[in-house]
């Protein structure tokens, strides 16, 4: 069997995996005891706190740990009072459910158009001005298309406003500077990049200030309350680490990858590309017109591959893909798409597994219509 949905979730880097094992075995001191033990336990969130904060070019004191992207993304959202708050149609749910839920509450929410190529408009409405929050994705999750966030975040900063950037596609896979992007909080998820699940952080730049969503012990600046995991923590740092190790190398080989198997899909009849903008190395986005997505997938994995069709949200999910509708895409593709995304395990033979699997799982439902 080929794995090639690292978009939903990535296998584990070992160097992650050991750090887990050995963590959760070895460093069970609650991190906010005095004594030894606890001593040693908050040295691994701060090594981790480190490292995370190293692979966007942030603070150590910058980072606060959450269960994950999820999370990350409700803190920004609800975490200040914001007078408007403007996001991509191309969101995650996470942030586009977490919008309208604050819009039931009595906030103007904005919804930011996304042209053909899956790019989220430069552009902010006119009542778009002070206290407001603009959150813009660093690359969208079903097609891996790459946002004009430094462009968002200076548009956002020119009307008064702060730029929340969902980068838990991106982070890992692409360069970040949070600097140099302009942003002003982001959300970053390990699973996505090699780490455990559950764990997950918000960078907040210095002088923020957010209230907390979970209230209790204090921990994390008092802005998110809760026995830190230490083992799942330790090895999201090692994870952020690797990565930064590996991104050159992966992305490079990645992308050659990723363009063969688009090559060659391509040549099959009635085929589209959802997504033709800059993109993450690792993800591809594809619609056979006449074969449902759902049969696709279930057939790919008959014949040996694991991929996605759309998004893993949207997995047992008749509703059509509210990235590729946003992105104007003709209603007999949005259907059809099937979300291939490949990672740090990922090699050449298994390129050559996926496009024999898509293609004969294309052809076979293509001669059952
Ligand atoms: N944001 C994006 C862009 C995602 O792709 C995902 C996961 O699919 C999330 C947020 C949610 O992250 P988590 O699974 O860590 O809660």
């Amino acid at each position: 069997m080929i794995y090639a949905d690292y978009a939903a979730s990535s296998p584990m880097l070992p160097e992650a995996l050991e750090t887990l094992a050995r963590l959760s075995a070895q460093v069970y001191g609650n991190p906010s005891s005095l004594h030894s033990f606890g001593e040693e336990a908050a040295a691994v969130l701060d090594d981790a706190r480190r490292k995370c904060a190293g692979m966007i070019g942030a603070e150590p004191d910058e980072i606060l740990f959450t269960s994950g992207g999820t999370e990350a993304d409700n803190l920004a959202l609800r975490g200040a009072p914001w007078k408007w708050i403007a996001v991509s149609a191309a969101e995650h749910p996470a942030v586009l459910r977490t919008a309208e839920s604050l819009k039931k509450q009595g906030t103007t929410v904005m919804i930011l158009p996304v042209n053909a190529s899956g790019e989220t408009e430069v552009h902010l409405p006119a009542n778009a001005s002070g206290a407001g929050l603009v959150s813009v994705m660093l690359a969208n999750n079903e097609t891996g298309v790459i946002q004009p966030v430094k462009e968002m975040a200076a548009l956002a900063h020119s009307r008064g406003a702060l730029l929340h950037c969902d980068a838990v596609q991106g982070a890992g896979h692409i360069p970040i500077d949070v600097k140099e992007l302009g942003a002003d909080l982001m959300s970053v998820s390990a699973h996505k990049l090699g780490g455990p699940k559950g764990i997950g952080f918000l960078w907040i730049r210095r002088g923020i200030v957010l209230s907390p969503v979970l209230t209790g012990g204090g921990q994390e600046h008092g802005l998110r309350s809760g026995t830190e995991s230490v083992p799942l923590i330790g090895s999201f740092g090692e994870a952020c680490s690797q990565s930064v190790i590996r991104m050159n190398g992966d992305g490079l080989r990645l992308t050659k990858l990723r363009d063969r198997i688009e090559r060659e899909l391509m040549q099959l009849p009635d085929v589209r590309i959802n997504g033709e903008g800059k993109r993450l190395p690792g993800i591809l986005n594809l619609s056979f017109g006449g074969v449902g997505g759902e049969a696709l997938t279930l057939m790919c994995d008959v014949n040996g591959i694991a991929v996605s069709s759309g998004s893993a949200c949207h997995a047992g999910d008749e509703r059509p893909s509210h990235v590729l509708t946003a992105m104007g895409v003709p209603e007999r593709y949005v259907g059809s798409a099937l979300r291939i995304s490949l990672g740090w395990n990922t090699h050449e033979e298994d390129a050559d597994g996926i496009i024999s699997a898509v293609t004969e799982a294309v052809n076979t439902i293509r001669a059952m219509g």
